[in-house]
Formats: C-alpha cells, structure tokens, sequence
C-alpha cells in the first residue's frame, strides 16, 4: 500500500468538488482530518475504488499523527545538523558562532544550536518553526532580502500549496486578528515586528523576521461596510534562496500556532508565555 505523508498528498487524492458529503465544509478539511487520524480515508462516498485499494484506510493502518511525523522529523534534521560547521552557517545565515554554539535571531529572540545538534531558545518555539529554522541552517543560501514582497501564490510552487496556505496560515491568523485585538500590538512588541508604510492599501502592516533573512509581511484589512477583513501574508522575492517551500508552510503554521497561544494565555491576563 502506498504512503500518504502529508495532508496535500490525500487532498490530490480527492475530487476536489468540496461537496461536504463526508460531513467536512471542505475536500482540504477532509484530508487534514485524515492526516490527523480523526476520519479514514474511505469516509469520501466519493472516492474510487481503484483509489481505495491502492491507498486503503491509511488512518486505522498506520495512527500516523501529524505531531509524531513532527517528530520523527525534527530528529532526523537534528542529526543532519551535526555535520554543518557552524562557524560558516552563522556568516551564511547572518547569525553568531561563539565557538561551541549558533545563535540566530527567530522573532527577535535568540535561537541557539550546538555543534550535537541540540537546541535552546529565549522564545517557546515549536517544531513547525525549529524544523524550518535548521533547514535554513543546513540549506539556506544567505541571500539578503530584496525588499520586493510577493504573495504565497507567487512562488515556484506556491500555486499548488497555495489551498493549504490559506487554511492553515491565513484564515487563522486572520480570525485571531479579528478577535484578539493585541495581536499586532503584541507582533510589535513581543516579537520584535516593525510596522512600516502601509502595504497594499492595508489598515496594519507589520515586518517580522522569522530569521534575519528570511522577513515576511502581515497585512490586515478591517472589516467594513458589510466587507469581511483580510488578512495576507507576503514574502520577499529572495524567500526561496533561504528557505524550501515545504520550510515556508511550516514556518507560517508554526507562528500560527504561537499567536493561537499567545491569544489564549492573553484570554487569562496571562503573558508570561515567553
Ligand atoms: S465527500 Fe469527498 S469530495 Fe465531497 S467534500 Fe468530502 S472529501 Fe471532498
């Protein structure tokens, strides 16, 4: 039987018609869910057969998660860290080598990783941010930013993750932003952000830096005269010199997932998160 390693891998499977007879609002849904190990596969009324037994219920065979493919992930990106000098990854990736260890900003905060490839950080950072943050380590090619911000949809493969993009990173961060109003406060603040000249005819504009060079542009829209908000993300043109598509999605999950929980320990006056 084949192997689905990621939810875009079920979502091709699919017929993409989000017909919502599985119960799910959408196809993409659907394969996260599956990927996540909440649906079998064979929960689609609309799925071939052939499709089926060449793919069976991936869910009640393999109880894959997407938490243990994380970390079966960030361990082998471990061991790949241990043969990167990192004396001449820190010039590369415009961090600093103190002789035992690397340290590179990650939203401002520092980022800290040894020649044995084990990991420390000022900031709780998940794997879907310290995957991403190795591979530029091991991969990137240290290009400096452009200062020409482009869209998810416009990089090589961007259109093809571009449904993913917008479930996973996007629309999330925008219903924080519409319902956690210390968000671009706390993305100035807490993360070290700079707001700069409206983008885009945007309401906010914010710059991060995830790492030095690798910056990425939130912009938000309020809501107004019965039109929803937006929100949009955007990348610098050299983005794909530091980091591989796949590390892009990452990263842009994972900062979710700190917003997500930066917003709830808010929710109880609590920001001692940090
Ligand atoms: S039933 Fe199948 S085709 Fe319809 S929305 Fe669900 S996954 Fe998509």
């Amino acid at each position: 039987m084949s192997e689905l390693n990621a939810p875009l891998d079920i979502y091709k499977l699919l017929e993409g018609s989000n017909c919502r007879e599985c119960g799910e609002a959408t196809c993409l849904a659907f394969a996260a869910a599956v990927f996540r190990g909440q649906r079998l596969l064979s929960e689609c009324p609309r799925l071939s057969p052939e499709v089926l037994e060449k793919y069976g219920d991936q869910t009640g065979e393999s109880k894959k998660t997407i938490e243990e493919d994380m970390d079966r992930a960030m361990e082998e990106i471990r061991q790949r860290v241990r043969g990167v000098d990192l004396a001449e990854a820190a010039q590369r990736v415009g961090g600093h080598y103190n002789g035992r260890s690397l340290t590179v900003k990650v939203l401002g905060k520092n980022f800290r990783v040894q020649a044995d490839g084990s990991l420390s950080a000022d900031i709780h950072v998940n794997p879907w941010v310290s995957i991403p943050v190795l591979d530029h380590i091991i991969n990137g090619r240290g290009t400096p930013p452009s200062g020409k911000w482009i869209p998810f949809r416009e990089l090589s493969q961007g259109r093809t993750w571009q449904g993913l993009f917008e479930q996973r990173c996007e629309k999330p961060l925008k219903k924080i932003a519409d319902t956690y109003t210390g968000l671009f406060e706390d993305m100035l603040e807490v993360f070290s952000g700079r707001q700069i000249e409206k983008h885009f005819d945007s309401d906010v504009s914010i710059v991060l830096w995830p790492l030095p060079r690798v910056p990425l542009l939130v912009c938000y829209w309020k809501p107004e005269e019965g039109m929803d908000s937006s929100l949009h993300l955007f990348f610098d043109r050299t983005v794909e010199d530091n980091l591989s598509i796949n590390s892009i999605f990452s990263i842009g999950s994972g900062l979710v997932r700190m917003f997500e929980l930066l917003a709830v320990k808010h929710e109880g006056r609590d920001r001692t998160y940090f």
